[in-house]
């Protein structure tokens, strides 16, 4: 097989295991070779995460020193426009050429929304789409012409992934697992714990900043 190295955006306010755990379990299922994660650039006009881009950055550092699989990429963050992922897409299609593959990985969740995303069905030019699974959010697309774009693009063949370019939706058997941001960061409101949620060296960060706090 050839080398697939895939890309993961996200908030990431903060990282947790159920952002993690399922990339790995699926870069193991599926040989990729490495995982870029680009924490997002949230614009002003849009909800603002509660950790800074500095402090979301720091965390992904944290989570990721002991696992080689993954590199951070921060040029999301440096960009001062909206993170439009076909933007960065189209960025890195040309950094690496036309012939090598890439994979754009997304949650269950992600890509009942997809089509809402920017230019979306420009993305599939430049990578491929693989798709995570995550309890509670169905796999099929609420619009017809949406599931209809969907399964012109589906394949069951990983060998595709890692023969073409860009261009194919691969939904990925990788297990469940219930844990969000949002959740992380209630109970940390709450004073609860999360140790099962989140690596321990981010956990021991948002103390250490103070980050996730009631009031
Ligand atoms: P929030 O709760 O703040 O909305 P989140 O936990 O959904 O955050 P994001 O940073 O918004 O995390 O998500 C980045 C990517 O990770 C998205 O593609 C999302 O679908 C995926 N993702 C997040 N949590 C999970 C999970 N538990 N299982 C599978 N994919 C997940």
């Amino acid at each position: 097989m050839t080398s697939l190295q895939a890309i993961y955006g996200g908030t990431f306010d903060p990282v947790h295991y159920g952002h993690l755990k399922p990339v790995e379990i699926l870069a193991n299922q599926i040989g990729l070779s490495k995982v870029i994660i680009i924490p997002n650039n949230v614009p002003p006009h849009r909800p603002q995460p509660e950790a800074s881009s500095e402090q979301r950055k720091r965390m992904v550092e944290l989570a990721i020193a002991d696992k080689p699989l993954f590199v951070l990429d921060e040029r999301e963050l440096k960009r001062d426009a909206p993170s439009w992922t076909a933007l960065t897409l189209k960025e890195m299609r040309a950094e690496v050429g036309p012939q090598k593959p890439l994979a754009f990985i997304i949650g269950q969740d992600s890509l009942l929304n997809f089509p809402t995303w920017h230019q979306y069905d420009t993305i599939l030019d430049n990578a491929h789409l693989i798709v995570t699974r995550r309890p509670g959010y169905p796999l099929e697309m609420a619009e017809e012409q949406h599931q209809r774009w969907l399964e012109n693009h589906l394949t069951w063949d990983i060998e595709n992934l890692h023969s073409l370019p860009a261009g194919k939706i691969y939904l990925a058997e990788t297990p469940w697992f219930d844990i969000s941001a949002t959740i992380i960061r209630e109970r940390l409101e709450r004073g609860e714990p999360c140790d099962d949620l989140l690596p321990e060296a981010v956990l021991e960060y948002i103390h250490q900043q103070g980050l996730y706090q009631a009031g």
